[in-house]
């Protein structure tokens, strides 16, 4: 029962794979055609040699972003926020790196931004959540996160006003 022990320790309440409606089972060497990640041995890989790349597929990741199933959001707001946007949206970017360093299915698929704040969807919880990690602990400011019922959906508001 890993999964109730996971649901137990509120940082760590991402999804299980086994809940992601997009999941599916691959073959070997298949590749998406949208991103270029490459699926070898049930794992997808950032890089891989032309080789290994024989099945042309769409990645579950370029499908959430296709339909817009975005199981994160971040909410960014204030002062502080608008007025450091281009030096946000970096580390953000950045974020993003790293993560689909580890996880090569971790994708922002949209920003969205406007006058009151900057909104970040992602296709999966925990790439919304170390964002806004990330945020704060760069910045500070106001972070809360929100977990859907079911836990698939994490909405994250990041907040700083001076
Ligand atoms: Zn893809």
């Amino acid at each position: 029962m890993r999964r109730e022990k996971i649901k137990m320790l509120s940082y760590l309440k991402f999804t299980e794979d086994s809940d992601d409606p997009y999941r599916c089972e691959y073959p070997n060497n298949s590749y998406c055609t949208e991103c270029d990640i490459v699926y070898i041995d049930k794992n997808w890989k950032l890089k891989a040699d032309n080789e290994f790349k024989k099945n042309p597929i769409v990645c579950p990741a370029c499908k959430k972003i296709k339909e817009e199933y975005y199981e994160g959001i971040l909410y960014l707001k204030g002062n502080f926020v608008l007025g450091r946007k281009d030096e946000i949206l970096n580390l953000i970017r950045n974020e993003e790196k790293k993560q689909r360093a580890r996880t090569a299915l971790s994708k922002i698929g949209k920003i969205v931004e406007n006058a009151e704040e900057i909104v970040v969807y992602t296709t999966n919880d925990r790439l919304a959540y170390r964002i806004g990690k990330a945020l704060f602990k760069a910045y500070k400011g106001e972070l809360t996160i929100r977990w859907s019922d079911d836990n698939i959906f994490t909405r994250v508001y990041w907040e700083r006003n001076d």
